[in-house]
């Protein structure tokens, strides 16, 4: 049987998980939580780095920092994880759904302009695959319309656009480390703040609308409330898991593009008849994801199929939110679905994590290439 994915442990956590015990305070933005955050801020070159106890809390956090409200609209792909949507709906903002582009399945960045009304506060990009979207361009219509731009980059540790990681390029940038994203600590994200007058805020409305971090700082000599907010600390658990994951970063983003680009050599013969992922020039990947498209979705079932019978987990997502109960009911699909659902339809990924052997891979990429040659 050959998973579709084995969350990583490098055998390192547990000796972080002890300490993080034996300095006796296992709430938030603590040792770990403050040690990752450093981490990050050092990989990532952000201007500050919050932990977060998920991508959709770090999600949130930005959708209260832009003070959203009740019919504001927020353009983003319908092709996304739900929380893309979720956490600017939960503030009453409108999600306006725009078409993707077929080679990378990001947003069409050629799109995005004619989408944006009186009402648009924010742009919120999804860097599919740790493949960046096209952010130069992005950039600068929000900065024509003076809108903020929030990138989903939970699948983009590791991952850069023009030598800038990805998170760091608009106003905010979100991380996942769920047990599914190349680095993890189970249920884990982080808040990218880029712009140095969102960042005392964005403390504050993580620590329940108090001023504590000021406080712990010895900037206020008592902390009290000042603000709304919500409390989206990760416990010294996690982040002590976290610590442990991010000492391997290196090693295990090289071992993901090893895999993801041995992936597309075997399969490269069959570029006529699927599709196979591109990157453009300006993207450096992280192996987060490996897809291919089949020419139609009944052809994708067929093709999970075969490779089920010879204990092959192959997985696709995302049913376009546009095309959802709840995107229906909280948001509208702006001009035409030209390729989202046509796109999603075909999209099929393989088994990619790090320990995946090269035996195991070529078990894969030979049922692909046997189910092709049948069907041809
Ligand atoms: C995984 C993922 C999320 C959600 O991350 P959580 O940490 O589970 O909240 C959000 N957006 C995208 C694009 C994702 O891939």
């Amino acid at each position: 049987m050959i998973p579709f994915n084995i969350p990583y442990v490098s055998g390192k956590e547990m000796a972080c998980i002890e300490d993080a015990i034996q300095r006796k305070n296992l709430a938030g933005e603590g040792f770990y939580t403050k040690a990752c955050q450093e981490e990050l801020q050092k990989i990532t070159k952000a201007k500050r780095v919050l932990l977060t106890p998920s991508c959709t809390h770090a999600l949130e956090l930005t959708a209260l920092l832009l003070d959203l409200k009740e019919g504001d609209e927020v353009i983003m792909p319908s092709f996304t994880f739900v929380s893309t949507a979720n956490a600017f709906v939960l503030r009453g903002a409108v999600p306006v759904f725009v078409d993707l582009r077929a080679d990378t399945m990001n947003i069409d960045e050629r799109l995005i302009e004619a989408a944006i009304s009186p009402k648009t506060k924010a742009i919120v990009v999804m860097h599919y695959a740790g493949v960046a979207c096209e952010m130069e361009e992005i950039m600068a219509i929000a900065n024509r319309h003076n809108i903020k731009v929030i990138e989903d980059a939970a699948q983009c540790l590791g991952g850069y656009y023009r030598g800038k990681h990805l998170g760091t390029i608009g106003h905010f940038g979100t991380f996942s480390f769920h047990s599914t994203k190349n680095i993890h600590c189970g249920e884990g994200g982080a808040l990218l703040i880029n712009d140095q007058s969102l960042i005392e805020r964005a403390e504050i409305i993580r620590e329940k609308g108090t001023n504590r971090n000021q406080f712990l700082l010895g900037m206020v000599d008592k902390y009290s409330w000042v603000d709304v907010g919500s409390s989206v600390l990760l416990g010294e658990l996690n982040a002590a898991f976290l610590f442990a994951q991010l000492q391997e970063l290196e090693t295990l983003t090289q071992k993901r593009q090893q895999i993801w680009e041995r992936y597309l050599q075997k399969l490269a013969g069959l570029a006529t008849e699927i599709g196979l992922p591109k990157v453009p020039k300006d993207c450096k990947h992280n192996g987060h994801i490996f897809y291919l498209k089949c020419r139609n979705t009944e052809e994708r079932k067929d093709l999970i199929d075969h490779l089920k019978k010879q204990e092959i987990s192959s997985v696709f997502h995302y049913v376009p939110l546009h095309s959802s109960l709840a995107g229906h009911k909280f948001g509208y699909f702006h001009g035409a679905d030209k390729y989202t659902s046509i796109e999603s339809g075909r999209l099929l990924r393989l088994p990619l994590f790090p320990d995946l052997e090269e035996e195991s891979q070529d078990r894969i990429t030979t049922l692909v290439l046997d189910f092709y040659q049948k069907s041809l």
